[in-house]
């Protein structure tokens, strides 16, 4: 359910109605929009037990909430998420990232422009996350990714260097001024991984580990939230939900290929999820075409309809040397390919409107 003021309503009307949400065993999560504020109610209702927007609210509580002062109506929110759908919040959310490569140290994501995100897998050693770094910088990245902590389908595969990798981003950082996307597994290593990156990355066998999604949403990083491989928008959205509800309002929806039948490619890139999760949320989108096809020669390809379906920016990996990557050497990009795809990537952002922010 959401309440929404009226477009002159003051500071003590709304904090009237938190206070009568808060009476009432709800929490409201205020939206302050240029056109107007309104206000999001989060809980359980005594309607079957079933949250707000499922189970509707008490009709008496609806009629109370609308006949207070400075209220103008009250909307039920057909869908499940809510701080997530664009009923709550009908602009588009934009997240800070601080890079100080960017005039101005910081970039915007979801903003007019879109934004390149690259490097390699995983972290390896140091000699090649500075040669990727240097690399994709040049080329008009402007976050660098890189592994620490790696999820990894064989408990045998490369499970990643740690802190020690984490150190390394930082170093990149420092000397080529581009913000860090990293990912974190686990709940206790949130605080660590947020001393080192700008961005946190949730991976997609993640992206319903609710106490992972808890403790992400406690804090005030931007948080890039894999879609689950096998899950559906709605469950993805539910997913940003959980952050969202903690107060983390810097959450970033990734597509990176879901389970289909289909063999030809690791997964099958959803490319309609791109403007599905526009329709429906107001949150950033970006795409990563290298999960999402698992073969570098689908990433060029895959990179360019992903911008033409509206995607906020790329996530794509390189690698200086992709035949010894210890992981996804196959689906990464080596800096020639990367160095070629830019201006390509540029070219069809321009094509409906859009500029890549390099620098
Ligand atoms: C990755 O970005 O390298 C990764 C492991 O992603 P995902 O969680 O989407 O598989
Ligand atoms: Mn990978």
């Amino acid at each position: 359910m959401i309440v929404v003021m009226k477009a002159h309503s003051n500071n003590e009307e709304i904090q009237h109605v938190l206070k009568f949400l808060q009476n009432h065993g709800l929490s409201g999560h205020l939206s302050q929009g240029v056109e107007r504020t309104v206000i999001g109610v989060l809980g359980q209702t005594s309607n079957a037990g079933l949250p707000s927007g499922i189970g509707g609210i008490t009709p008496g509580l609806e009629d109370s909430l609308e006949g207070l002062p400075g209220v103008d109506n009250v909307l039920r929110v057909s869908k499940p998420y809510k701080l997530a759908s664009r009923e709550f919040h009908p602009e588009n959310t934009t997240v800070e990232v601080p890079a100080a490569c960017v005039d101005g140290g910081s970039v915007t994501i979801g903003g007019k422009d879109v934004v390149m995100m690259a490097g390699p897998c995983t972290v390896e050693t140091e000699t090649q996350l500075m040669t990727a770094a240097e690399a994709v910088r040049k080329a008009g990245a402007v976050i660098l990714r890189g592994g620490a902590f790696k999820p990894s389908t064989s408990p045998y595969g490369f499970r990643g260097l740690g802190e020690k990798g984490l150190q390394l981003l930082a170093k990149a950082r420092d000397e080529f001024g581009m913000a860090v996307i990293t990912e974190v597994m686990t709940p206790s290593d949130v605080a660590m991984v947020c001393e080192y990156a700008d961005i946190l990355q949730i991976g997609t066998r993640n992206m319903q580990n609710y106490m992972l999604l808890d403790e992400i949403g406690r804090t005030n990083k931007p948080v890039v939230l894999k879609r689950g491989m096998s899950a559906t928008i709605e469950e993805w959205l539910l997913a940003a939900e959980y952050v969202l509800s903690q107060g983390n309002k810097n959450v970033i929806l990734c597509e990176r290929g879901i389970r289909t039948f289909e063999k030809a490619t690791r997964n099958t890139m959803d490319i309609s999820a791109i403007p599905v999760a526009k329709t429906l949320s107001h949150l950033p989108i970006i795409s990563d075409p290298s999960q999402g096809t698992g073969h570098r020669h689908l990433v060029g390809p895959m990179t360019l309809a992903s911008i033409a379906a509206g995607t906020d920016a790329l996530l794509i990996e390189v690698h200086p040397n992709p035949d010894e990557a210890l992981k996804d050497g196959a689906q990464s990009l080596t800096i020639q390919q990367f160095n070629e795809l830019m201006p390509q990537a540029q070219a069809v952002a321009h094509a409906i409107g859009r500029d890549f922010i390099t620098r």
